[in-house]
């Protein structure tokens, strides 16, 4: 059978992996973009779409003020945008402890080039009146704000078409056969193959059954975030609202609907395809947002979502070539990655074209098992200390 070879394929149609195929079909590779489902129907459709340093890990904020701009201005990369708005990001503490923590957090994230002041409660107040008089500072941000997640296969899906990628959906991969002069990446039980020069996957949490089809070991957490949104009500809060332990994310939408996060897990597997609420969680998350903005009390609960996030071991990204596998590449958990992912993609894309990348990758392979380490119980007990 002769299959059609492209320069590169990449597997796993998430903002990382949509964005890497974007550049390098705009770099001039003849790019092929396999999807189980469709583009951005995983992790980066259902997020909560706030694009923050606030959240972001400090080593990666230099990577997020790139990709926030990048969002903000979709008409110089993307086409269509998802709605993307900056906001003032406002991260509150309420107790000395928590005062001490916001500190040592700005401070951290300052460093990598975050401008993040700290404010009194008073200050805070005047910039967010609806918050409570128990607030005693907070960290103040204009690098910050928010887009509408579910838009983003669609913006991906037209700027794809036009750099002249071949979009496959529904595309189920399910056997890499590793290179001899190629790869050959087959999809739905073999009814779907094609070869390629170059291999770039990006599953989110599915990386790591991936990687276990070419037998390597990469153990990758899934974490299953819960998100909640309200109906329409009035205007009651301006900025992105969080808190200094990062148990809380919330903002309002343009039609007045406030989406409230920060972490609280459900209970699921990446297998099962059906996380599910934990009602303890479900109700400490909407608690901890009306005491944060009391006015939500007057909220009733639209709908609520969970959604699968991946991390690693040390909870860095791995972004970049795979040591022991010829052109063979990965990219994913990134944490605040939807923030971060169209730069990461740019950044690998640009590193497999042959440029000299303009922020450091992030070396798979330190997290790679060694073959004869007994993989599955490695993999369970770093999975365990998270
Ligand atoms: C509920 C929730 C809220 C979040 N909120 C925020 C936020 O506010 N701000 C922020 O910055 N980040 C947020 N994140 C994190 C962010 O969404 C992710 O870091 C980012 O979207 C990950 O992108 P990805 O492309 O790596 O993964 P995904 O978007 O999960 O994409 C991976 C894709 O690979 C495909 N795939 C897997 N296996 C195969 C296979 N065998 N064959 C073909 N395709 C395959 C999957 O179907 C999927 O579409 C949140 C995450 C969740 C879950």
């Amino acid at each position: 059978m002769s299959l059609t070879r492209y320069d590169v394929c990449v597997v796993g149609g998430g903002v990382m992996g949509c964005s890497t195929a974007l550049f390098l079909a705009r770099g001039g590779m003849k790019v092929a973009l396999l999807e189980k489902h469709a583009l951005c129907r995983g992790a980066s459709g259902v997020n909560a779409g706030t694009l923050t340093l606030h959240m972001t890990r400090a080593a990666l904020v230099p990577y997020a003020i790139k990709a926030w701009d990048m969002w903000m201005h979709p008409e110089t990369w993307l086409g269509h945008g998802v709605l993307a708005t900056a906001a003032p990001g406002l991260s509150l503490a309420f107790t000395p402890a928590e005062q001490e923590l916001l500190e040592q957090r700005a401070a951290a994230r300052r460093e990598y080039g975050a401008d993040i002041r700290l404010l009194s409660g008073h200050e805070a107040k005047r910039i967010e009146p609806g918050i409570p008089e128990s607030c005693l500072s907070a960290a103040y941000c204009e690098t910050d704000g928010f887009a509408s997640a579910y838009l983003t296969g669609k913006a991906f899906h037209e700027a794809l078409l036009l750099a002249g990628v071949t979009i496959i959906e529904n595309a189920d991969v399910d056997s890499i056969t590793p290179p001899g002069e190629s790869y050959r990446i087959s999809a739905n039980q073999g009814s779907l193959q094609i070869q390629a020069n170059r291999l770039v996957l990006a599953g989110g949490v599915w990386l790591e059954p991936l990687l276990a089809l070419i037998g390597i070991t990469l153990p990758v957490k899934t974490l299953i975030n819960q998100l909640i949104v309200t109906e329409r009500m009035p205007p009651v809060m301006r900025t992105v609202l969080s808190i200094a332990n990062g148990l809380l994310s919330m903002k309002q939408f343009a039609n007045g609907t406030v989406v409230i996060g920060g972490g609280w897990q459900g209970r699921g597997h990446r297998d099962s395809g059906k996380p599910e609420t934990i009602p303890e969680n479900l109700i400490g998350n909407l608690r901890l947002g009306q005491y944060v903005c009391p006015a939500l009390a007057e909220a009733r609960v639209a709908r609520i979502w969970l959604g699968l996030e991946s991390e690693t071991a040390d909870a860095m990204p791995v972004i970049g070539p795979l040591a022991g596998f010829p052109e063979l590449y990965v990219i994913g958990c990134v944490h605040s990655g939807y923030t971060s992912g169209p730069y990461m993609g740019k950044l690998l894309a640009g590193s497999l074209l042959g440029n000299e990348p303009e922020m450091p990758l992030f070396n798979p392979s330190r997290l790679i098992i060694p073959a004869g380490s007994e993989p599955d119980t490695i993999a369970e007990k770093i999975n365990e200390q998270h």
